[in-house]
């Protein structure tokens, strides 16, 4: 069995890079990080507790992947850019066939963000991942949930509802009106397994977008954070929502109800004024990224929905939340 100190030199300890934000990582009792003068830091905390957020016996690269892209989203959805993180880590056991995958997964989107690892703490528990992670943004140009204007549009990243419609499949849930076979399921559960975080998209769009969300609980109660938070409402046109490709095989009904009240999607949601339509293409294209619009932001409170004609759909989202996990 790995000591506690063992597992930290040999899974989590490496030298940060010599031009980086990271003055002193892994190893004293603070790590020393120096954002660039003039920003602010941006700050966010997540935790993932096996048996709620992740099965116990998931795939380590995957969740090694996974809780840092959860928290990446976050710098995403305020438009910051990472500087590092810490991992706070409760293990029932030290075992090498799960640390060495979890912290290459960990690891792997680490420099693809050029995010350091800094910090943590380590202990032995039920298997709990926490991670800190640690972004500069803009003065003034952070993207809030406060901001959104009457008027703006509202847009979305990428596309939704496959992850949700992987848990249907592994819960075997509406068997009766869920046809997928195994590679459809394989297909929906990489977007479970493996969210990517929409970093570069939140930076391109800082000065752009007015307010910014990431969606984690579906899109509908996200945006509902960003309208509540701004007091304004808006009006969804809910068949211009782009479905994942997985869920593009299932039924209108679904394809509503998995993009609307999904989760862990980790998409943005963000609302821009109609005039900035341009430079929105443009930082999805800077960005690589796929952007949607689907809505508009009005004055009268509340989330309405349409069709495509237009005509308002009464859609009860209250009743989806009893397909929900939580
Ligand atoms: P302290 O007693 O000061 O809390 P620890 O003995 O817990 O320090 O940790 C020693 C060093 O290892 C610290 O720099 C800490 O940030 C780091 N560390 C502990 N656990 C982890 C982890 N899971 N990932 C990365 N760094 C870690
Ligand atoms: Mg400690």
């Amino acid at each position: 069995m790995l000591s506690e100190f063992d597992l930290i030199s040999q899974y989590f300890t490496r030298a940060p890079r010599a031009d980086g934000p990271v003055a002193l990582g892994v190893g004293d009792d603070c790590a020393l990080l120096m954002p660039t003068a003039g920003m602010q830091l941006a700050v966010s905390s997540d935790m993932l507790v096996a048996g709620r957020h992740f099965f116990a016996d998931v795939d380590p690269y995957s969740l090694g992947h996974k809780s840092l892209a959860v928290n990446l989203s976050d710098l995403a959805a305020m438009g910051a850019r990472p500087l590092g993180f810490t991992l706070a880590l409760a293990l029932p056991e030290a075992r090498a066939e799960w640390l060495a995958p979890f912290a290459a997964g960990l690891l792997a989107l680490a420099d693809v963000h050029d995010c350091e690892l800094i910090g943590g703490d380590t202990t032995k528990g039920p298997l709990n991942i926490c991670i800190t992670i640690f972004g500069e943004t803009l003065p003034g140009q952070a993207l809030r949930r406060d901001a959104a204007l009457a008027g703006d549009d509202i847009w979305v990243s990428g596309t939704l509802g496959d992850a949700r419609l992987a848990l249907a499949g592994y819960r075997h849930e509406f068997t009766d009106q869920i046809i997928m076979d195994g590679d459809e399921h394989a297909l929906a559960a990489t977007r479970m397994h493996h969210p990517t975080p929409r970093v570069a998209l939140g930076i391109a769009l800082r000065g752009i977008a007015h307010a910014a969300i990431d969606i984690s609980d579906g899109l509908a109660g996200d945006l509902g954070h960003i309208l509540e938070r701004s007091g304004v409402g808006a009006t969804l046109a809910v068949d211009t929502i782009p479905s994942g490709p997985a869920l593009l095989r299932q039924t209108h009904t679904f394809q509503r109800l998995f993009t609307l009240a999904g989760g862990d999607d980790y998409e943005l949601c963000f609302t821009a004024p109609p005039t900035k339509r341009e430079a929105v293409m443009n930082a999805a294209m800077v960005s690589s990224t796929e952007v949607t619009r689907i809505g508009c932001v009005d004055a009268l409170a509340g989330l309405r929905f349409i069709d495509v004609n237009g005509v308002p759909l009464d859609l009860q989202l209250t009743s989806f939340d009893h397909f929900r996990t939580t």
